[in-house]
């Protein structure tokens, strides 16, 4: 297995591997860069089929905090830790505690948060041998409400927030009422932008694979369900893809009749030239890393100072950010894509 040379390897500062005999625990910590702060990124727990297939999901994932941290003005770096199991089957209590150890040893470089395999509990368990892990205390989240750490309210704020900004750019309404959007994925932060929208006077379309989460939608929000099929090619103003990613690809992109994209799920784009593909279809694109950089941003106040005003106020810079994007791309004549990752290497390489 090949690290230095390997195609993701992208000049990574540290990378350490862990094991522990006795719990099984086999984790990987990638910190790829700390120029802005210490590298704060999600701890997966995933079976991953190869060790390779773990390596390569760890350097590509803490890359694309680095990005997405700078884009959000933080001082903080990029990383990201994967922890090699079904977290089904193989999480125990004392796996994560010796993660928590490990966790420890990075001496602060690195600073875990959860992510898909782990959840708050878990990582309180790993923060009882370690200060190096966030999202993990009680505070008033950005609406005024108890939250238990979850970032899924500031994710979906920060999603509404680089939506409108979208909608004015593309479509030149600040108005929302009657704007109709097709919503695919009303999880956490899927449905929580269906709310924020249907208060701004929107038209909801919802798909889900969990028929629960859409009858909640239409019951509670006035959505009309649509077949997952569907959702990508309706006839509406504005697309949200809030379930999976690389549902951005060659199949999907001619048939999208939305002239906005802006959603919150990860990794939209199936290749990165698919930005320019979307540009050539006329669609204008809001990247996703930067759209769903509210529940980074909320849990990095959760280590400087909660105060939930601030952090809400933090969360809509998120719309200068995408403005100066639109404003390069369209002076350019490049996608949105591009001109992100271009602005995001001026903030950190600085
Ligand atoms: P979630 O699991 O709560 O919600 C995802 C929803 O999508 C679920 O209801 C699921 O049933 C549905 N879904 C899955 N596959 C689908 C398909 N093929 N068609 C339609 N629906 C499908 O997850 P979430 O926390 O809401 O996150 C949504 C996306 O946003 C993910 O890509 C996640 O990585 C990204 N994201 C989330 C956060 C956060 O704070 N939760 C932060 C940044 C990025």
């Amino acid at each position: 297995m090949s690290v230095f040379s390997h195609p993701e390897f992208d000049n990574h500062e540290q990378l350490a591997f862990f094991c522990d005999e006795e719990t099984g625990l086999k984790a990987i910590i990638a910190v790829h860069n700390t120029n802005l702060g210490p590298a704060l990124g999600g701890c997966r727990m995933w079976e991953y089929a190869s060790d390779e297939e773990a390596l390569c999901d760890v350097l590509r994932l803490s890359k694309g905090m680095t990005y997405k941290s700078a884009l959000a003005n933080l001082k903080l770096g990029g990383g990201k830790s994967v922890i090699i199991g079904d977290p089904r089957k193989h999480k125990t209590e004392e796996l994560l505690a010796a993660m928590g150890r490990f966790l420890e040893r990075t001496g602060g470089q690195y600073i875990a948060a959860e992510d898909s395999g782990t959840s708050v509990p878990d990582l309180q368990v790993m923060n009882r041998f370690t200060e190096n892990v966030a999202g993990v205390t009680e505070r008033t989240g950005i609406d005024g409400l108890p939250c238990n750490g979850d970032p899924s309210p500031a994710t979906a704020y920060g999603t509404f927030i680089g939506l409108k900004t979208a909608v004015k750019h593309k479509l030149g309404r600040d108005d929302l009422t009657g704007l109709k959007v097709a919503i695919q994925g009303v999880g956490n932060v899927g449905y929580r932008l269906a709310k924020h929208l249907k208060y701004a006077g929107a038209e909801l379309f919802v798909t889900d694979i969990h028929e629960e989460s859409v009858q909640l939608a239409v019951t509670e929000l006035g959505a009309t369900a649509v077949p997952q099929s569907e959702i990508l090619s309706l006839d509406v103003d504005v697309l949200a893809p809030c379930a999976l990613g690389a549902v951005l690809n060659d199949v999907s992109i001619p048939q999208i009749k939305a002239k906005v994209v802006a959603g919150a799920s990860n990794n939209q784009l199936a290749h990165p030239r698919h930005d320019q593909l979307l540009m050539d279809h006329g669609i204008l694109y809001a990247p996703d890393y930067v759209l769903n950089a509210g529940g980074i941003i909320d849990v990095y106040y959760e280590r400087v100072g909660h105060e939930h005003e601030k952090v809400r106020a933090h969360i809509e810079t998120i719309a200068d950010t995408l403005e100066e994007i639109f404003k390069r791309s369209d002076a350019s004549g490049r996608p949105t894509g591009q001109i992100a990752d271009e602005l995001a290497e001026e903030r950190f390489m600085k």
